[in-house]
């Protein structure tokens, strides 16, 4: 058996078929065309599909359908992407246009951020949870929620935005209009923001501006980390800064959903026990729960990027 799933970016278009193993067997990428016409935008994905299945030697037949982890808020019922500010799209009947160029083949859609906490619950760090929770720190913070074995989006598809929930009230402003939401301070952009506003006060030969050549543009979401490692204080400071706030949203997150685990991705996950450890000595001193025998397991996401084209190929598998 053979699955099919499409992660669309807003740079990147990556289709991937999975076998029963939940392991991508082939790989095809294609650029995102950005803006385009919605018939383009398909006709593109419908390249995409017979690239990947090229690859793998395989026809749409084989099989049972196509898999779309899409940005934006997307309604898995009626196959419709209602709004997706980054791809420019309002109302686009995405699944009526694939279906059109791929002969009534079946279509399922979900967002990518879903799609992706739907991969790790297949076959990743979620793998065997009833409740479960995705939370992915790259440009934004994104999320995904599983309750009683299924995605969780609300009644219109707009839920488990998990990083637009505010931390700081009247703090640093978010993309979506809030102040203070999570995902300025947890996102990798977050990181890099702390870091830089730590770094005016850093000697300019302490190991924080070592490791950038003096240069501020050059911070990245391992420079703290990499200048607490060489005993810089400062470096230190900063990321004490950012896992008290990944740990306050992390710890509300647990209050709300008492998930059985939370896995962690994108790149400071790379830290691995550096940032894990510390991070669920926090919530295990600040979350109500604390007294219960039973806890949420906190951990590394386990698919990396494949999450997101793994969950979309088996969005019509139930576990
Ligand atoms: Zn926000």
């Amino acid at each position: 058996m053979h699955y099919l799933g499409i992660d669309i970016g807003g740079t990147n278009l990556v289709a991937g078929i999975v076998d029963e193993n939940y392991k991508i067997i082939a790989k095809f990428r294609a650029k995102t065309k950005v803006p385009s016409e919605p018939e383009e935008f398909a006709d593109d994905l419908v390249k995409t599909v017979n690239g990947v299945l090229k690859e793998a030697n395989l026809t749409l037949n084989d099989v049972p359908w196509v898999g779309l982890g899409c940005p934006g808020t997307i309604n898995p019922v009626t196959g419709v992407i209602e709004f997706a500010n980054n791809l420019y799209f309002k109302n686009v009947e995405l699944r009526k246009l694939m279906q059109e160029r791929l002969g009534g083949k079946e279509i399922l859609l979900e967002n990518d951020a879903n799609a992706a906490a739907y991969g790790e619950y297949i076959a990743g760090a979620l793998k065997g949870s009833d409740n479960a929770m995705a939370i992915t720190l790259g440009t934004g913070l994104g999320g995904g929620i599983i309750i009683n074995h299924e995605l969780y989006s609300g009644s219109n598809f707009a839920g488990a935005e998990l990083g637009h929930t505010v931390i700081v009230a009247g703090g640093k402003p978010c993309t979506c209009g809030r102040d203070g939401c999570w995902e300025s301070y947890s996102s990798a952009t977050g990181l890099i923001k702390i870091t830089k506003e730590h770094m005016k006060d850093a000697p300019k030969d302490s190991a924080l501006w070592t490791l950038i050549d003096g240069d501020i543009n050059k911070v990245n979401g391992r420079t703290a980390f990499d200048a607490m490692r060489a005993g810089d204080a400062i470096g230190q400071a900063v990321v004490d800064e950012y896992i008290y706030f990944l740990g306050v949203g992390l710890t509300n997150m647990i209050n709300i959903f008492q998930p059985d685990v939370v896995c962690i991705g994108g790149g400071i996950c790379n830290e691995g026990e550096t940032l894990l450890a510390p991070l669920r000595e926090f919530v295990a001193k600040e979350q109500y729960a604390m007294n219960s025998a039973k806890k949420t397991v906190i951990c590394k996401a386990e698919l990396g990027n494949d999450a997101g084209v793994i969950g979309a190929a088996m969005l019509g598998v139930k576990v």
